[in-house]
């Protein structure tokens, strides 16, 4: 069945100041980057919206440097743009592989990092049509009143799927954010918490405008695993940066997504430093990642599956990377 596009303004800034201050002035208004999550879901009836900011005409968002000492990455930086980029692929390789996993190649040319960061969250009971959804009452993070994952709890389970957030979280990366009250630089992880309703921690107006991210040089890997290999979304994806000092770990972090409603920084991998890398560490990690993940049966692939290929895909990256 087609279903037509709902009528909405498309309101074209070219400044990041313009576009906060037209959020701002159009409650319920939404920015749109590369479009390539948001018309999907607003064409399903998702997150309807009587305005859409454009931020492709907004030049600050465009801006990617990379050099020795860091790099900083504007939102609007396509995602094909900064797989291309030789000092992205030599200098933080987890973010390279992240980029290049995400959909297809001609998703890639127009997504954008802003938009793969602020990615709504995803489960099979909201992913589908109006008339789908309706005619399953709908779901507690869209017009109904109960979640089919979880029907005796109150909140939704719907799991944050983006490839590029757990690798820049590994890589320990900031986030620049601008809104009503100016620009601030926070941690990446402070950008969501785990509600599958309510994901991000922006303010109403609030955009993100960069990412930051300090020296490279630290070995770092992301791996995923999806249903179909040539470009789906992760059933479990895992980044892991570690730093080693004669023939030990001397830095290790590791974020996860596709199993909780935000990006997982996993927490307890700095008792792990000083550990030589072998098969007990990765026995070790594979255990910590999976008592930490939590996935819900937000896709057909079972919880418990994904649990397990999660904490895997740590221990493998772990071995590898030491290699
Ligand atoms: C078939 C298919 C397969 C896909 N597979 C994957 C996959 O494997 N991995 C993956 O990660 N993604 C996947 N995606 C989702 C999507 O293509 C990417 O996540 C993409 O990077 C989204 O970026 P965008 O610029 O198109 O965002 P948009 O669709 O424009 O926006 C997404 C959301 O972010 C918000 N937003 C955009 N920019 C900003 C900003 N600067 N500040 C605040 N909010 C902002 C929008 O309001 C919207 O809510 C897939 C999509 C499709 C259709
Ligand atoms: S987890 Fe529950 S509330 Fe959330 S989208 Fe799925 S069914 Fe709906």
């Amino acid at each position: 069945m087609i279903v037509p596009l709902p009528r909405f303004r498309v309101l074209q800034p070219t400044s990041v100041e313009a576009a906060v201050a037209a959020c701002t002035a159009n409650p319920g208004a939404r920015y749109l980057a590369g479009g390539t999550d948001l018309i999907v879901n607003l064409r399903r009836g998702l997150g309807a919206s009587g305005s859409l900011i454009d931020l492709s005409g907004v030049g600050d968002l465009d801006v990617l440097r990379c050099v020795a000492e860091g790099a900083r990455i504007g939102a609007g930086v396509r995602i094909a743009r900064l797989a291309a980029e030789p000092g992205i692929g030599r200098l933080y390789p987890a973010l390279r592989a992240a980029a290049l996993t995400v959909a297809a190649p001609g998703h890639r040319n127009l997504a954008t990092v802003g938009g793969n960061l602020c990615l709504d969250t995803r489960c099979i009971y909201y992913n589908q049509s109006a008339w789908w959804r309706e005619s399953n009452n709908f779901c507690l993070k869209a017009g109904g009143t109960t979640c089919h994952v979880a029907p005796e709890g109150e909140r939704c389970h719907a799991a944050f799927s983006g490839d590029i957030a757990p690798a820049l979280l590994a890589i320990g990366a900031e986030v620049e954010i601008a809104g009503p009250a100016g620009r601030r630089l926070s941690a990446l992880a402070h950008l969501y918490r785990d509600d599958g309703r309510a994901h991000l921690t922006l303010a109403a107006g609030e955009l993100v405008t960069a990412v930051v991210l300090p020296p490279g040089p630290m070995r770092c890997a992301y791996a995923k695993v999806r249903v179909r290999g040539a470009f789906d979304f992760p059933l479990a994806g895992v980044a892991l940066a570690l730093d080693l000092a004669d023939g030990r770990l001397s830095g290790l972090r590791v974020a996860l997504t596709g199993t909780n409603s935000r990006p997982l920084l996993v927490e307890g991998t700095a008792a792990l430093v000083g550990r030589e890398v072998g098969e007990a560490l990765s026995v070790e990690l594979d255990k910590i990642v999976q008592k930490q993940v939590r996935p819900m049966r937000t896709t057909l692939t079972q919880s418990n599956y994904r649990r397990i290929v999660a904490g895997a895909l740590a221990a493998r990256l772990l071995v590898s990377l030491a290699a």
